[in-house]
């Protein structure tokens, strides 16, 4: 008999202990959510602003036939042609990813103004309730409690760009990969409006006049000044020249070059400067 009251006595002990405070903080929370002001605002604000969950993974993958070309490949320079393309329509989500960015921004200014502007309760709001000593200790749970609600934002966007090369009888692999985050694609149109900035200068137009170029126009010229038909065959130093000059916005592009010796370019370019 005594051995059962004891037995009943400890429990109640043991349930004050844990569960007490499981009650206390219930309760607190209920009271809360009765009279706190910026508890509900804060709330409101939650409501209003839903924030889904998206991820946008785009890959990109290649395989190479060399060791070395894997070694020099510019995956950086992949990404910002597969963006500049809209490959798999990352634009679009990239311009979705934005405004959802600004969209959460504006959420969470709205959230720090609710949580920073000073609420005041007047000492009867503890009045009844033996949940706070007294008001201040209200206040600092209200506010420690909405402080936990902010949302977060839930947009992943990963751009990979991987290459990969296997040994001629596919014992070794080499893998090369880099990934790209919302902060790095940010970067990419920036760089890419500097690109097709440079890609106007003539310093660009001239740095593309390469040997392969050359030899294809001089080629498909069949070797022979466009003026006076004279032939590399028959002694002529031949060269390409731009049809419409660089200095005068021409551009190196194969329509726009032709093949001359160097008596008709010398007289074009008299010419021209004239
Ligand atoms: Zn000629």
């Amino acid at each position: 008999m005594i051995k059962n009251i004891i037995y009943i006595i400890i429990s109640y002990f043991i349930c004050c202990v844990i569960f007490t405070p499981i009650f206390i903080k219930h309760g607190r929370k209920k009271y809360l959510k009765d009279k706190g002001v910026r508890y509900k605002r804060i709330n409101d604000l939650n409501n209003d602003n839903v924030f889904e969950k998206k991820v946008f993974k785009y890959t990109v993958f290649f395989n190479v036939e060399t060791k070395k070309k894997l070694e020099n490949i510019n995956l950086l320079e992949i990404a910002l042609n597969s963006f500049d393309n809209n490959e798999g329509n990352i634009k679009e989500y990239y311009n979705s990813f934005l405004d959802e960015n600004i969209r959460y921004n504006n959420y969470v200014d709205e959230f720090n103004n609710i949580i920073d502007k000073d609420i005041t309760y007047k000492d009867d709001i503890v009045i009844g309730t033996v949940l706070f000593k007294d008001v201040n200790k209200f206040k600092d749970f209200e506010y420690n409690r909405c402080r936990k609600l902010l949302k977060r934002f839930k947009y992943k966007f990963l751009f990979r760009v991987y290459a990969t090369y296997d040994s001629p009888k596919g014992k070794k692999h080499w893998v090369k990969e880099e990934i790209f985050d919302i902060n790095d694609i940010s970067s990419f149109p920036i760089i890419l409006k500097q690109r097709t900035e440079y890609q106007k200068t003539k310093k660009y137009q001239r740095e593309i006049m390469t040997d392969s170029l050359r030899y294809e126009v001089l080629k498909r010229d069949g070797y022979r000044c466009k003026i006076c038909g004279v032939s590399a065959n028959e002694g002529a130093r031949l060269e390409v020249d731009h049809i419409i000059p660089i200095s005068k916005g021409g551009k190196t592009v194969i329509d726009n070059l032709q093949t001359l010796c160097m008596s008709c370019n010398r007289g074009k370019s008299d010419k021209d400067f004239k």
